[in-house]
């Protein structure tokens, strides 16, 4: 279904775990962001964009590689495609497209598209990298933590900023690769929301952001999570776990990524000291 729409932006929510695809719109560009999950939701996007997309140049972007990000790749063929360095070095792109086949498996789904790992043409590796698409600038910035290859997308003048796993209202940080990189990744967002640049925030799972106050407000949440979970790893406070699930409605899905998270910060803390 369509979540968000404005004259420069389209926001799809799948009916799974509210993931999100986008696709920008100006004059000058067509540009697709992490089109995914049921077949009957990619083909909506494909016909959205067989719609729109007469005489644009025509980008598909992934915001990192995990399986629900990238599942749709095979229905945009003709698309200049785009992701970190890392993603294209991903040494777990295999097991990543296994999780896509087991994924389809398990609810019987068939697809009419052939499955592959994106192939990338324009490779991102710096933070504050400019990419100008069409009539629109793209700034890339690294963002490492919640998986090893993030990537965070401004893109101007529309000033929308494509946040992949990051800053959702309904989920609390998953950490897949590191607490320490993924504090990192808060702050450059924080310093992009705080420049005045972001006037929509898409987050991969959950509802876009308009407003500063909101966004800060994410980014005070997902700080506070992971100091709470520095606080319970490293002094063995409790972690304030019902508070938790009074904020984020998914609890019976999202324990084990409590625990998961818990478990790889105590594994960071021990591997990090001297
Ligand atoms: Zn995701």
């Amino acid at each position: 279904m369509i979540a968000f729409r404005s004259d420069v932006v389209t926001v799809f929510e799948s009916a799974l775990y509210r993931t999100t695809s986008t696709l920008v719109h100006t004059s000058g560009l067509l540009l697709l962001a992490d089109p995914t999950w049921l077949p009957s939701e990619v083909a909506a996007i494909r016909a959205e964009v067989d719609r729109l997309g007469r005489g644009r140049p025509f980008y598909l972007l992934f915001t990192h590689s995990d399986y629900d990000h990238i599942l749709g790749y095979g229905a945009f063929p003709e698309a200049r495609t785009i992701a970190s360095e890392a993603f294209v070095r991903n040494p777990e792109a295999e097991n990543t497209l296994e999780q896509i086949r087991k994924f389809d498996d398990d609810y019987y789904l068939r697809r009419d598209c052939p499955l592959s790992y994106p192939s990338i043409a324009e490779a991102i590796g710096q933070d504050g990298q400019v990419l100008q698409a069409g009539d629109a600038k793209l700034t890339f910035f690294l963002a490492p933590g919640h998986n090893p290859d993030g990537l965070f997308t401004l893109i101007e003048p529309a000033g929308i900023l494509l946040a992949g796993d990051y800053l959702s209202n309904v989920e609390f940080p998953f950490v897949y690769h590191s607490f320490r990189a993924y504090e990192q990744t808060l702050d450059k967002a924080e310093a992009l929301i705080r420049s005045g640049r972001v006037r929509l925030l898409v987050p991969g799972h959950g509802d876009p952001a308009a407003r500063p106050s909101e966004m800060l407000r994410r980014l005070a949440d997902s700080r506070a999570y992971l100091r709470e979970a520095r606080a319970t790893v490293q002094e063995g406070k409790p972690f304030p776990e019902e508070a938790l699930w009074q904020r984020y409605a998914f609890r019976r899905n999202q324990a084990s990524y409590h625990r998961a998270n818990l478990e790889l910060l105590r594994l960071e803390i021990e591997n990090e000291r001297p």
